[in-house]
């Protein structure tokens, strides 16, 4: 019998993807979005792509009434839990939006799990709860510490699932993603965000496609290649495909009556400065990106790209697309050709 996951947050960019990912891979899911940062559009494109379209509830995660019915009305094997917040300059200014929405909501829904003995979970976290004082690359014992309230909420929710795991038997599996970027191959499903772009992929395929004027390159002289932030772009396909390994990874593990708690990073392993990014751009859709210098943010880092060999032994997965793949699939989805 087809197994039903419950996929919170999958209007969004990556919850749409792995709608579809754990629907072609035999899963059931049924899915919760409050349309707080994405469109019921998406489920027309998602049924574009599957044929039909999966059962849908719009709920917030905060509300546990809501929660409640969609429990009641459904056996879950699991969670995939991606609703919340992600925008780092909005959680300073609005700290207790983010420490609401991200970590109340999150204990709402774990709540809701341990009372209907659901005991898998599969957790977006980010690369953010990693402490700026580390060597690189980050392993998934490197030192960790927050610089923004988005970043905590993201490591308070792992503190929780950790404490669950030990006193509640939850089964967790936080992935810190690094810099997911691409869009599904079909071009119908993508990262659309509501208002202006905060991630850097997404702004530089509007400056190629003339919605916006330039990419301001937040760039501090960093000491790295060209003096501009590296990260790790981690393609939106092999993303939601390490989902379905980590889900897989809990169900082998399911037997067991313990508790467990492993974060497992997902990265590429490998940087990429943004100037290498507008000039990847350019290449891969034949548009001049124009770009000017302005400061730093806040928060950011200069160099951040993740140890993938713990992903490799543990989940089975390591990511296969390149940066120029991810480009391409998100011009595609943004442009329409
Ligand atoms: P997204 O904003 O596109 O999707 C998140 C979805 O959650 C949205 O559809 C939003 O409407 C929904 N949501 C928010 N609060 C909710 C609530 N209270 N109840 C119900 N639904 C709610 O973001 P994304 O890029 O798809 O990210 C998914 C997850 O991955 C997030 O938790 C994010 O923090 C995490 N993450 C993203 C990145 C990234 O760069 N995209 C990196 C690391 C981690
Ligand atoms: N960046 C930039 N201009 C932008 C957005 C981002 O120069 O409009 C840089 C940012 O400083 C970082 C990299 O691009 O070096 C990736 O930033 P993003 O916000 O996408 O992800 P982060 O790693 O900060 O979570």
């Amino acid at each position: 019998m087809k197994k039903t996951i419950l996929i919170t947050g999958w209007t969004g960019y990556i919850g749409s993807h792995a709608v579809v990912a754990f629907e072609q891979a035999g899963y059931t899911t049924v899915i919760v979005d409050n349309l707080s940062n994405s469109s019921e559009q998406v489920l027309s494109k998602i049924g574009k792509i599957l044929g039909y379209i999966p059962d849908f509830h719009k709920a917030d995660i905060c509300d546990t009434k809501a929660l409640d019915e969609v429990f009641s009305k459904h056996g879950f094997d699991g969670v995939i839990h991606f609703a919340g917040l992600k925008a780092v300059g909005e959680s300073c200014e609005k700290p207790f939006l983010y420490y609401g929405n991200n970590i109340l909501g999150s204990i709402n829904l774990f709540e809701a799990m341990v009372r209907y003995k659901v005991r898998r979970i599969v957790f977006s976290s980010s690369a953010t709860v990693y402490s700026s004082d580390n060597t690189l690359p980050l392993t998934e014992s490197s030192k960790l510490g927050t610089t923004n309230p988005y970043g905590t909420s993201k490591l308070v929710i792992e503190n929780v699932l950790q404490d669950l795991s030990l006193h509640a038997s939850l089964q967790a599996l936080p992935l810190r993603y690094f810099n997911p970027i691409g869009a599904h191959p079909s071009g119908h499903i993508g990262e659309k965000p509501n208002g202006v772009p905060n991630n850097l992929l997404p702004y530089i395929l509007d400056v190629a496609l003339w919605k916006r004027e330039k990419v301001r390159v937040f760039w501090d002289d960093y000491p790295t290649i060209d003096g501009t932030g590296v990260r790790d772009y981690i393609d939106v396909n092999d993303l939601v495909d390490a989902h379905i390994a980590a889900y897989r990874k809990l169900e082998e593990i399911s037997g067991d009556t313990n508790g467990s708690f492993t974060p497992v990073n997902i990265g590429t392993g490998r940087g990429t400065s943004v100037l290498e990014m507008i000039r990847m751009t350019e290449e891969a859709t034949g548009k001049k990106v124009a770009f000017e210098k302005v400061g730093r943010r806040s928060w950011d880092l200069a160099e951040v790209y993740a140890w993938v060999d713990f992903a490799k032994e543990f989940l089975g997965w390591e990511s296969e697309k390149t940066v120029k793949e991810g480009i391409e699939s998100g011009w595609k989805f943004i442009s329409g050709v």
